[in-house]
């Protein structure tokens, strides 16, 4: 619960740098701690701001996100980002498992140490879930392919469409390279496991994201496999994936080129099992810990925007306690046409309530069902650890949460040459979170293959 920046950027001294108008040597501080600030700039959170220390006497924070932003951008602007080649290569050569966030920081990393680094990235493009998720009005993709250039203009290796373990034999990958970083991701999505799932039209979230991006960067927004256009859509899940989700289904094109991925769908529900967030923070949970409220994003505040223009539409969806999403409500079963396309959701109530062994569990609402028209349902209920076919096939021990089994801080997995990093280690998480620990298994990797390390 606790924040404050978990890549230990140097935020006072860089606000003071931008203050006095130094902002050469505030992104010299900048980067110092942190790999990717136009990343982190973008999309984070801010877990910095919410620790801000003006939180104690219950003021605003400072703006340290939109400050790293301005930093960074002037930086590739002025020409001070440039690429990082090491002086010496140690001759040792280092597999990177994964091209999100945490990989490519700890390819980074690596290569600044003077190791030989490929990046083996079974996907088509880099970026992890910063290509094929986050949503390109959040984190514009041209972003990440300038930062991927500078790397590969630093020595480091790509290689796409290589699936480890599948395409690419992982063992020849382990015997060929001194050691091997993991950043796999948690990419197996929690299913509804309920009548009517193999219907048509019913997607996981990313997936649907994911064919968003990749028909924006192909210049056709409209040849998307999954368009959601005037159709009635279920999003099953009301955390950040599910607000993507309505982000993209929602917006056009008109405004700007950058929007174009913005399909205007015809309406949105999105269900949540949980129960609505106060407005306001609780006695128990104070600053600096995590705001547990009510978040309305940007792709639920497009959703009530755009609620006035489909009034009718929205007629049945008075009972709603924080419109677009619907809380303590699941899916019980999804109804189909004669086609065998979804058409609609059946939802449920649920109450949170203590099970034997005293664990708070959800209990349907006997006679609470209560229909919803789907064209399209999207599934975003988290996600369920790393892909485990690969742990097995290099013998890499996973965790009882599907993760992969290495320590904080340590990254060792029960192989002496394999490390992990990132969302395959501790389980769906940040961006910022992903960074640092690509960043700190890179350091126990280096120190591993010299025994010693200069990173830090
Ligand atoms: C829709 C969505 C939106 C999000 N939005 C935000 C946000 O706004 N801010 C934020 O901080 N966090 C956000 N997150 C979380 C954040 O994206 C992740 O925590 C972060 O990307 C994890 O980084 P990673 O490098 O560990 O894994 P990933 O980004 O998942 O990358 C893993 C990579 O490994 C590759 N891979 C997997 N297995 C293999 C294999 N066997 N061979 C080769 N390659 C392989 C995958 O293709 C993928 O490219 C979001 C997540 C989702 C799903």
């Amino acid at each position: 619960m606790a924040t404050g920046c978990p890549l230990h950027n140097l935020i006072p001294e860089f606000n003071d740098l931008v203050y006095r108008g130094l902002w050469r040597q505030a992104w010299e501080r900048l980067d110092k701690t942190s790999n990717f600030p136009e990343f982190t700039s973008r999309v984070c959170p801010a877990l910095c701001e919410v620790g801000c220390t003006l939180g104690a006497i219950g003021m605003p924070p400072i703006t340290v996100k939109a400050v790293e932003y301005a930093i960074i951008e002037r930086a590739w602007a002025e020409g001070w980002v440039l690429p990082k080649v090491p002086p010496v290569r140690t001759g040792k050569r280092v597999a990177v498992v994964g091209s999100g966030p945490a990989g490519l920081a700890a390819a980074a990393q690596l290569n600044t140490a003077g190791h030989s680094v490929t990046v083996f990235e079974r996907a088509d493009r880099p970026g992890g879930l910063l290509m094929y998720g986050i949503p390109n009005m959040k984190l514009d993709k041209g972003v990440i392919l300038r930062r991927v250039r500078l790397l590969e203009e630093s020595g480091v290796k790509f290689i796409y469409n290589a699936h480890i373990g599948v395409e690419v034999d992982a063992q020849d990958i382990l015997n060929t390279h001194d050691a091997v970083v993991l950043c796999t991701g948690s990419t197996r999505p929690r299913d509804a496991n309920v009548e009517g799932r193999t219907l048509k039209g019913v997607h996981f979230a990313v997936d649907y994201l994911t064919a968003a991006t990749k028909a924006l960067l192909s210049g056709d927004v409209e040849a998307t496999e999954i368009n959601a256009a005037g159709l009635n859509v279920v999003v099953i899940g009301g955390g950040d994936t599910g607000n993507d989700c309505l982000g993209t289904v929602f917006r056009q094109s008109e405004a700007c080129a950058l929007t174009a991925t913005r399909q205007r769908g015809r309406r949105v529900t999105q269900l949540e099992i949980m129960t609505r967030p106060p407005d306001t923070r609780q006695p128990d949970n104070v600053w600096p810990e995590w705001p547990k409220v009510l978040k309305v994003d940007y792709g639920q505040e497009e959703a009530i925007a755009l609620r006035e223009d489909t009034r009718e539409d929205a007629a049945d969806t008075v009972e709603v306690d924080a419109y677009p999403r619907r809380y303590c409500k699941t899916v019980k079963k999804f109804v189909g046409d004669a086609n065998g396309h979804v058409r609609e959701v059946v939802a449920v109530n649920v109450e949170w309530k203590k099970d034997a062994s005293g664990r708070i569990v959800p209990v349907e609402v006997a006679g609470s069902e209560k229909t919803i028209p789907a064209d399209i349902v999207l599934l975003a209920m988290g996600f369920l650890g790393t892909d485990t076919a690969l742990l097995n096939e290099l013998g890499v021990e996973a965790d009882a949460r599907g993760n992969i089994k290495a320590g904080h801080n340590a990254h060792r997995t029960n192989h002496p040459k394999i490390f992990a990093a990132g969302d395959c280690r501790r389980g769906q998480s940040l961006v910022v979170w992903a960074v640092n620990e690509g960043r700190a298994a890179a350091r126990e990797c280096d120190r591993f293959l010299m025994g010693y390390t200069m990173l830090p």
